[in-house]
């Protein structure tokens, strides 16, 4: 079966449903990736932070020699770090991302709006533990990221976690607008105003943590949970499929491309079985009815920093 896609304003097919590999062990991508390749998944999301791009590689070359997929049926995406922000960093670290896939890429975001100090480590501290952030402008990264396009060294250019006031300044303020915006997205979390802002300029939407990410690290056990939510059970029930397909099913059917993560292949393989059904209005207005905006990636290690984009204090 082929995947649905989206078509971007580059032109570009983005497939529909794509796997996530952000906190995959490098020793678990690449299988995963391999099992997804097979079930049918043709879009690969993933960033520099990672850590993992090598065993990326490694997967997508097994299968193209085993001529299970050719690369041009496959749309890999990654993203800009917030250490590269600065624009004379921002062709530097496309180009260590395209050795490491020893690949192309088909979409390149800004991962996140702030920008963080460039000292060579991952994650730069100061002597207190605390991140260094920097003051790079993200629409001055954005121009920087628009000449990667011309320089032909990626088909589109996208953003991920930017809200409607940064949208706004990077379509005014710039020539290309973004291909893309990959946000939090769920049942919990609808963002209904950011997604209509983003298709009027012709910006397609992806969702990350459909599931609202349950085994992050910093999960409380308080915190609600989208897979036992008694509502999305009620719905599963009624049509006879997962939690998981009906949350994944609840962003195509809005139009929105879809990035679930799963290191379990027969969760791989359920996970992309979504075409085969459909949630009613009333499934929909049910699962909608459910939001508590709440976010699995508050961030707010990043909050007092002008560029933090989950503050609902920044002018219109
Ligand atoms: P998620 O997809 O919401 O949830 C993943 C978790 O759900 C895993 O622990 C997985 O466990 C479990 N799971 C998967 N399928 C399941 C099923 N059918 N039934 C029950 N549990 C299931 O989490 P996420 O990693 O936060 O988000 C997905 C992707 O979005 C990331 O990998 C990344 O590519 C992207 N992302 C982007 C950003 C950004 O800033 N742009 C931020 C976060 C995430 P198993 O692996 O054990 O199956």
């Amino acid at each position: 079966m082929s995947v649905p896609t989206i078509k971007l304003n580059t032109g570009h097919q983005m497939p529909i449903i794509g796997l996530g590999t952000f906190l995959s062990k490098p020793t678990e991508v690449q299988a995963a990736i391999e099992c997804a390749i097979d079930v049918g998944y043709r879009h690969i999301d993933n960033a520099f932070i990672y850590q993992n791009e090598n065993e990326i590689a490694l997967a997508i070359e097994a299968k193209i020699k085993q001529k299970k997929v050719k690369r041009e049926d496959l749309f890999i995406a990654s993203k800009l770090y917030c250490t590269f922000h600065d624009p004379k960093d921002v062709r530097p670290a496309i180009v260590k991302t395209l050795e490491n896939l020893k690949d192309y890429l088909d979409l390149y975001m800004i991962h996140f709006p702030v920008p963080f100090v460039n000292n060579g480590n991952l994650i730069p501290k100061d002597e207190n533990g605390d991140i260094l952030h920097g003051d790079v402008d993200y629409v001055d990264t954005w121009k920087a990221m628009e000449k990667l396009v011309d320089e032909g060294l990626v088909k589109s250019i996208g953003v991920s976690n930017f809200n409607k006031y940064q949208i706004n300044r990077i379509l005014k303020e710039s020539k290309v607008v973004p291909a893309n915006n990959q946000i939090e997205l769920h049942p919990y979390l609808l963002q209904d105003e950011l997604i209509q802002l983003c298709r009027q300029n012709g910006i397609a939407v992806t969702a990350y943590s459909p599931f609202g990410s349950p085994t992050r690290p910093w999960v409380n056990e308080a915190d609600p949970q989208l897979l036992k939510d008694p509502d999305v059970i009620k719905v599963a029930e009624r049509l006879g499929t997962t939690p998981a397909q009906v949350l994944i099913r609840f962003h195509i059917q809005r139009g929105i491309a879809v990035v679930p993560i799963s290191v379990t292949p027969s969760r791989i393989e359920s996970n992309f079985q979504v075409f085969d059904f459909e949630l009613s209005k009333e499934d929909m207005e049910l699962l909608r009815s459910t939001n508590i905006t709440h976010r699995s990636y508050l961030l707010l290690q990043h909050s007092s920093h002008k560029y933090f984009p989950f503050s609902e204090n920044y002018e219109e």
